[in-house]
């Protein structure tokens, strides 16, 4: 199956958003319209349709033994939850606040999972009480489940988050490998599991996320293999058979000029070779991988308007009503090292017609609050709308959105 795998083409960004008559469309439907439907600007726009076709590229390049996870962290929006969780095979949370998301958008509490260092009291009970898997970070859960499990008559289910004992090469965010906040350190895991099994729990699996935001197949394919590797040397020591191993994701879009997007087929491939030996090796484990950012990532397109056009000592910028409080990452404030600007373009204009030379900014009083710098856009004026792309992760819900006093941005599924 896997020869037969596609490559992604390597479209611009912005081809989910056609353009018709002058105008980005998302959804079919032209920017100014929607913009007039949604009643106000600044918004983000989601388009299910991109959501749904990303999942099913998705499950025709991976074998049918991977399972896929949403990690709602990367767009926590119930409307987009919602319909992620008819799409994918289970959703993981990393707060008791996502947890409630995840249940209301009717996730089966059989395929949830709970990650995140530092889960209080409060919400391991929720966890217990709804019957989530609960990703064990720290010899201090397993106390406090084994309490929990005592107090309320409700069984613990529970896996394992290692933190590996390698990283992820060439990731934009490294999350595990080193001295990590995350998981529990490969090598205390043998006495973890032993815990575990006294207090106990009833042990699942593992989970292994390594990092975030990587372009590189080859790495991605390292990191499944050694994580595999890795989760069945710690098998020998569980108190039960693995019947969940997660080996994570970490699966890049790309924002920047000159990223590629990223290669499935080496990945499926790999997956595959991994399923056919967990089918002998860990014969009850079922193989999942958990994305976040590559499932709804492309899929949004951040919008704001054109308050005034200054021209500053010969170079123009275009204020607009939106920015680095609603969205931080477009800014360059989240986590990027050297700024780079995010796809943008005046959705309200033909790209076709004539361009100049400008900065978006926003209305906040920061230089930080930049959405696109000295960029070649179409020529634009007060009233325009401006669409910054790959804007569906790590959005509204990452900005700090009451810095300055603005209104709440927007959020639709269309
Ligand atoms: C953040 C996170 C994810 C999602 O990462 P993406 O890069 O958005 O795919 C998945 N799993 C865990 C444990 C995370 O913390």
């Amino acid at each position: 199956m896997n020869d037969a795998v596609r490559t992604p083409p390597r479209h611009a960004p912005r081809s989910g958003f056609p353009e018709r008559e002058g105008q980005l469309t998302v959804g079919g439907i032209p920017l100014a319209r929607l913009a007039d439907r949604v009643g106000r600007t600044p918004f983000y726009a989601y388009d299910r349709g991109l959501l749904d076709a990303r999942v099913a590229e998705l499950r025709a390049a991976l074998p049918q033994a991977i399972k896929l996870h949403y990690a709602i962290k990367a767009n926590p929006m119930p409307a987009v939850v919602g319909h992620m969780a008819r799409l994918v095979d289970g959703l993981d949370v990393a707060s008791g606040g996502e947890l409630k998301i995840a249940l209301d958008a009717g996730g089966d509490p059989r395929e949830i999972s709970f990650a995140g260092p530092g889960k209080q009291t409060a919400e391991l009970r929720q966890a217990i009480a709804a019957g989530i898997l609960i990703n064990i970070e720290s010899f201090r859960e397993v106390d406090q489940l084994a309490a929990l499990c005592a107090d309320t008559g409700w069984p613990a289910r529970v896996a394992v988050r290692v933190n590996p004992d390698f990283e992820l090469k060439s990731s934009g965010m490294k999350m595990g490998g080193g001295p990590k906040q995350f998981g529990v350190d490969a090598e205390e895991v043998p006495a973890l599991l032993a815990a575990i099994g006294k207090a106990g729990l009833a042990f699942e699996g593992f989970h292994l996320f390594a990092g975030s935001q990587n372009l590189k197949a080859e790495a991605i394919v390292e990191a499944q293999c050694k994580c595999y590797e890795l989760a069945l040397r710690l098998a020998a020591d569980a108190p039960s058979p693995v019947r969940f191993l997660n080996l994570g994701g970490g699966f890049g879009i790309p924002y920047f000029p000159g990223e590629q997007a990223l290669d499935l087929a080496p990945i499926a491939a790999n997956l595959t070779q991994l399923a056919e030996r967990a089918a002998a090796e860990l014969p009850e484990a079922e193989l999942v991988i958990e994305l976040g950012r590559y499932l709804v990532g492309e899929a949004g397109v951040y919008v704001s308007r054109v308050v005034d056009r200054k021209v500053s000592r010969g170079q123009v910028y275009l204020v607009t009503d939106g920015g680095l409080h609603h969205h931080l990452s477009a800014s360059g404030n989240f986590g990027q090292v050297i700024r780079k600007n995010y796809p943008v373009a005046v959705g309200t204009r033909s790209a076709d017609g004539p361009t100049e030379t400008v900065s978006v900014v926003g209305p906040l009083c920061t230089p930080l609050d930049l959405l696109a710098d000295r960029m070649e856009l179409a020529c634009a004026g007060p009233g325009d709308l401006i669409a910054v792309f790959q804007s569906g992760a790590y959005g509204a819900s990452a900005s700090p959105q009451a810095f300055l006093g603005h209104p709440a941005v927007v959020e639709v599924l269309v």
